[in-house]
């Protein structure tokens, strides 16, 4: 393979062998957000495609991938279930919605409903191929959607991803989360993966009719977290029930111009996490 080679020229799949293409495909990304939590269910694929979306308002160029192999939820926020990928002799082609280019584990599979029951080296045999494959091009950033918690797939694609990255690490205000999350902390000081910061989420909620915020989960958790970790709070998103309905049908981009509080949230976490390089 030549020295200029970006890992998207044709030559890849005849002329490098697998770590080269993975270092020449990521070597093309200016900066890769990981975006981590503790536990499934805090959010974390929600924020990884609001991040994307926000980056991409603000006119970065963006790629969304989604490693969660037990519960790749990118297709469903973005409408892509039955959406094509496309290929050729080097790789495998993004699809692309609100400006973002787009890959999850979900695009591949035959059936969403079918449980993966591959063992701990297939999985990570797959994100390899992924992150070899599927040619994005140049990025000023990649955000992966990692599988939850600091186990064996998130291990490996830590290890995998080259290059500038960072993690976010989402977390609820309850201490089961924030337990889990104080592993996440603790997971990224060990392979030394730099935290640009945490993101609260489902962080109170507005009532619609009395307007009064309400502290379901308690609160200050997020903030404790982020001195732990010694790095900023990003953003506290509340939980609301318009935004996950128009999660729920689809239209994540949607959901974020009729949630305000969410999208400025997010606004300030994106200008914070830029501002970090
Ligand atoms: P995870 O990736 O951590 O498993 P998801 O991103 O799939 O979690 O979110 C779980 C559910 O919570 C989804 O139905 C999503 O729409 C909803 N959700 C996430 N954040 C919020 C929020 N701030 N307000 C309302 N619903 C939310």
């Amino acid at each position: 393979m030549s020295e200029t080679c970006s890992g998207n020229c044709g030559s890849c799949s005849s002329g490098c062998n697998s770590d080269e293409k993975l270092k020449n495909r990521l070597s093309v990304i200016k900066n890769k957000l990981l975006v981590l939590s503790g536990k499934g269910g805090v959010g974390k694929s929600t924020v990884a495609a609001s991040l994307a979306l926000t980056l991409a308002k603000k006119g970065a160029k963006v790629g969304l991938l989604d490693v969660d192999f037990h519960g790749p939820s990118q297709p469903t926020l973005f409408s892509l279930q039955t959406a094509t990928v496309e290929g050729n002799d080097n790789g495998m082609f993004p699809v692309e919605a609100n400006g973002i280019k787009i890959f999850s584990i979900g695009l591949v599979m035959e059936d969403a409903d079918r449980a993966i029951v591959w063992r701990g080296p297939a999985k990570i045999g797959v994100l390899k191929q992924l992150l070899e494959d599927v040619q994005w091009g140049p990025l000023d950033y990649l955000i992966l959607d990692f599988p939850p918690g600091t186990g064996d797939e998130a291990l490996s694609a830590c290890q995998m991803i080259t290059g500038n990255k960072k993690a976010v690490i989402v977390t609820t205000p309850q201490e089961v989360s924030l337990a889990d999350c104080r592993k996440c902390v603790d997971f990224c000081k060990q392979l030394e993966v730099p935290i640009a910061g945490i993101i609260e989420n489902m962080s109170g909620f507005v009532c619609p009719d009395c307007k009064h915020r309400h502290e379901i989960f308690s609160s200050g958790g997020g903030r404790k977290l982020a001195e732990l970790a010694g790095t900023d709070l990003l953003a506290q998103l509340p939980l609301d029930p318009v935004f996950l309905r128009e999660c729920d049908e689809g239209d994540i981009a949607s959901a974020l111009e009729g949630s305000p509080e969410i999208a400025g949230e997010l606004d300030q976490a994106v200008s914070l996490i830029v501002a970090k390089g």
